[in-house]
């Protein structure tokens, strides 16, 4: 049966790279070697790491100021490394609550410093990005979630400030032209729309790091992996060389321009959908609707089983919301094709004139 593949994470990857990852596994580029039996010091390797940086560098429009890093773990490793090699413990950074991975990234910088909310949606469940930050000017830096994956709202438009801005960009990497250079330190777990799980992109604006005295554990120290070029220790190899794929795609693609182009296409098709149709209903804020992850219920909650079901038999997976929220889910990452979420919009228009 044809799939259509709406997974939050780890989700779709473009048919190319999983034909390409698996050949790697049997005979990576001719070597007679697969890419899981080679030492990641070999030259072999090496040319893996210094091409997906250099693709990193050129999709983000960077300069020499930031260096690229792929390190182990996924996000939630960064929730931790960031104020460790950011924060002193009598200094504070600024957090904005927009869901449950920024609520994640407060807590664990909380273990290292003082972290306090410049923001928080809480009071409507999430359902909207809270845009009046309260900063204290002596922020070391302001952390924020550029896509909430479970709650489905996005950041549009970045805070303006002139404290160093850090992101989670781990659902909505690579998914549009951003001013990449005013951030300080982005990172990404790669499992949403870069690549396979295992492995976290760190890019980070060198002059932000040694400024604090905590002693840093080696593998936990963003300047010994920048030091070592990411080979500090055997990276996530297989990860990385997936990631590189990737990245090698949405260049073949027509970069950043053409996967935003994209987004906004599939995005209006599904939410047009949603607020046309009457078996549907979406609680986010218009101006704050994720690109990338829709969420949105049945407005009769009976029908919720029944139409989960239904996409079931047709093929289409990982559509059903969050465990704590409940309702659909719809990710809409860079490689689900137009065609996808075509399927959808067709099944949900025939639900809903069967039960509205
Ligand atoms: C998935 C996700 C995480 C957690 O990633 P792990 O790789 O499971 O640690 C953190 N932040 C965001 C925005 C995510 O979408």
């Amino acid at each position: 049966m044809k799939r259509h593949n709406f997974n939050s994470g780890p989700s779709i990857l473009p048919q190319e790279v999983l034909e390409q990852a698996a050949k790697a596994i049997i005979n990576f580029n001719d070597t007679g070697l697969s890419i899981l039996e080679i030492g990641h010091r070999t030259e072999w390797f090496v040319s893996v790491i210094e091409e997906a940086k250099a693709l990193v560098k050129e999709l983000m429009q960077l300069g020499n100021e930031h260096e690229v890093l792929f390190l182990h773990g996924g996000a939630t490793t960064q929730f931790m490394q960031v104020p460790m090699n950011l924060l002193d413990t009598n200094e504070t950074a600024a957090y904005c609550d927009n869901g449950i991975w920024g609520s994640k990234a407060i807590k664990e910088a909380s273990l290292f410093g003082n972290a306090v909310e410049a923001a928080s949606s809480k009071d409507k469940n999430h359902t909207y990005i809270n845009k009046s930050l309260h900063i204290p000017p002596e922020s070391k830096y302001l952390h924020i979630t550029t896509n909430n994956t479970v709650e489905g709202t996005q950041w549009h438009h970045y805070p303006n400030t002139n404290v160093p801005l850090v992101a989670d960009m781990s659902s909505d990497i690579f998914s549009k032209q951003i001013d990449f250079k005013n951030f300080a330190l982005i990172y990404a777990g790669a499992q949403k729309n870069m690549g396979a799980a295992g492995v976290n992109l760190v890019v980070v604006r060198k002059d932000i790091l040694g400024k604090i005295k905590r002693p840093i554990p080696a593998i936990m120290d963003y300047r010994k992996h920048i030091e070592a070029n990411s080979l500090l220790n055997t990276p996530p190899v297989f990860a990385i060389y997936t990631a590189l794929l990737t990245l090698r795609w949405i260049k073949k693609e027509g970069g950043l321009a053409v996967m935003e182009k994209r987004s906004i296409e599939k995005a209006n098709l599904l939410y047009s959908t949603i607020d046309a149709l009457p078996a549907f209903t979406s609680h986010i804020a218009k101006e704050d609707r994720s690109l990338m992850n829709a969420v949105f219920f049945l407005r009769n909650p009976a029908n919720e089983t029944p139409f989960l079901e239904l996409c079931k038999k047709e093929g289409m997976v990982g559509v059903k919301g969050y465990r704590t929220i409940g309702g659909v889910r719809v990710s809409m990452y860079n490689a689900l094709p137009l065609e996808s979420v075509h399927a959808i919009v067709d099944l949900m228009t025939e639900f809903s004139n069967k039960n509205a």
